[in-house]
């Protein structure tokens, strides 16, 4: 009889409730100055208002450093500087002495690499295995990849003279600070031109950490200049007339408004924006493997990924099977120390980004979708969030259109190629899109008709610094990484 063969034996959540020694890496490595400077023509100086902003670890909430406000008196003098870095050295430069430098600088953050992922991550909030293995390798990959493209400008533009274009401002994000500076840095350098970067107020350390190294470089003055600060900052640098190029990365609203005052200047501009990634199962995908990618998709980094596969669509016939699996693997996933090598997820970047993402919970709740979180316990102190999912979500929610860029995942279900092509096309956004399926001839159709500007394949959040990032739509315009990376830059 079928009750007799009923097994009394639970089954097994793998790794549920596993208790992991502790495995702390040391923030020892880590010389944090308890006060910063601007780094401006190669030196040190105070910002003329003598104001400074707190950075706190968002793991502990304990202050961790205090970092310059530049002014606009501030931005006029980094401003100078580049254009006499410009004038004076970088631009006079042969290619191939230009790429020394830039090679010099990656060899340098390759050497300092543990202390620059202590500081991402007790600065930024984000696991120490991310910063060690992802985070700051990427970016000295990018800088290799610059140096080796300096010298040989002509050979990629064959029969055009590319000429730099001067003085780039270029502005980052919290979620991968480092990471980001290296994307806009290396191109900008290896391309001629000279740099004024303003970081993140709640994630500067890796960025000034970065200036002390370009000083140890030896790079010419002004060639670099960085700038901390607020909102402020980045929009006296925007305003600024004598800058030639803007890179933006950060979210859709200050992308808008960038793209406004800019609209009647001559400056050149690229904006990576916000994104609402969909991630596409299809019955004959290998399943298991797709779990893992739909988890590495939106608990990557705590969902603060611009290309975080936010939205997950799998096909109705295997949905239950799926997401039960799923909900299988959150219930295994580490949140807590981010300086824990054991920790899957660390502390959200801020206390207002961790309101933001619990209004979006709240809000998900009330528009009628399941929700569904894992068991962990959180830290008592800190910004900490669970992993989230929604089921029952309705394409028109705010969950599915709107970025809530945290460890949250709407799921909905589809039954044809067409449907699901239609729903995922149907944001504001257009920056990735992940397609999980058995068979090659629909990834090609998929990724042709899929509106964004990275697909992957049976993988998610794979980066190369050869291989161009960027979206369309709300999501921004222009490219980052590749040759493709070198053309905002120059001109003919
Ligand atoms: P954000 O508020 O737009 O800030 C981005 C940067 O711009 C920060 O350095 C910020 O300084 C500065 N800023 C703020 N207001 C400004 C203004 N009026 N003029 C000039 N600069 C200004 O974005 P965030 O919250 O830091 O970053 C999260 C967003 O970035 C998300 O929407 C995410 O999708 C997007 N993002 C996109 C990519 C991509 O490649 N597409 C990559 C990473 C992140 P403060 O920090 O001092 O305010
Ligand atoms: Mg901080």
């Amino acid at each position: 009889m079928a009750t007799k063969n009923k097994s009394t034996i639970k089954p097994l959540r793998l790794g549920a409730g596993w208790k992991y020694a502790p495995a702390p890496e040391s923030s020892a490595s880590a010389q944090i100055q308890h006060q910063y400077e601007l780094f401006i023509d190669g030196k040190w100086q105070p910002p003329k208002k003598g104001a400074y902003l707190e950075s706190i670890n968002p793991a502990t909430e304990k202050k961790l450093y205090r970092a310059a406000v530049a002014t606009e008196q501030d931005v006029d003098k980094a401003v100078a500087a580049a254009q006499k870095g410009f004038d004076k050295y970088w631009k006079k430069m042969s290619g191939k002495d230009r790429g020394k430098y830039i090679f010099r600088i990656a060899r340098l953050m390759q050497e300092q690499a543990r202390e620059l992922s202590v500081m991402e991550t007790l600065d930024g909030g984000k696991p120490i295995r991310e910063s060690r293995d992802i985070d700051i390798p990427l970016a000295c990959n990018h800088f290799f990849y610059y140096a080796g493209w300096a010298d040989k400008l002509e050979y990629a533009l064959p029969n055009r003279t590319a000429k730099p274009l001067g003085v780039a401002a270029q502005i980052t994000p919290w979620n991968f600070p480092l990471l980001m500076a290296a994307w806009k840095l290396a191109p900008a350098l290896a391309t001629g031109n000279t740099v004024v970067l303003k970081p993140a107020e709640t994630t500067s350390l890796t960025t000034l950490k970065l200036a002390s190294i370009i000083q140890e470089a030896d790079l010419p003055p002004g060639v670099v200049n960085i700038l901390t600060g607020a909102g402020e900052t980045g929009s006296a640098l925007v305003r600024h007339p004598n800058i030639n190029k803007i890179a933006f990365t950060g979210s859709t609203a200050v992308g808008k408004w960038i793209q406004q005052e800019t609209a009647a200047s001559t400056k050149k501009l690229t904006l990576e924006l916000g994104g609402k990634a969909a991630n596409i199962v299809f019955s004959d995908a290998p399943i298991d493997q797709a779990v893992e990618g739909v988890v590495n998709g939106i608990f990557f980094n705590q969902g603060h990924v611009c290309c975080a596969g936010s939205r997950l669509y799998v096909q109705e016939s295997i949905a239950s099977v799926f997401i039960q699996k799923l909900k299988d693997r959150m219930a295994t996933l580490l949140v807590g120390d981010p300086m824990d090598k054991n920790t899957d997820i660390g502390a959200i970047n801020s206390a207002a980004q961790l309101d933001k993402i619990n209004q979006y919970i709240r809000l998900g709740k009330k528009e009628g979708a399941h929700h569904y979180e894992s068991d962990a316990r959180l830290p008592q102190k800190g910004f900490f969030c669970r992993p989230t999912l929604f089921t029952k979500v309705a394409q028109s929610s705010r969950l599915a259109q709107e970025e809530i860029f945290g460890p949250v995942l709407a799921i909905l279900t589809f039954r044809t190629e067409d449907e699901v092509i239609e729903k995922a096309n149907n944001t504001p956004y257009g920056l990735s899109a992940g397609v999980w399926t058995d068979k090659g001839s629909r990834i090609f159709n998929m990724s042709r008709r899929l509106k964004a500007g990275v697909v992957w394949a049976n993988a998610y959040n794979l980066f190369d610094p050869a291989s161009p990032f960027g979206g369309y739509k709300e999501s921004g315009y222009g490219r980052e990484g590749g040759w493709h990376g070198l053309y905002p830059y120059l001109t003919f």
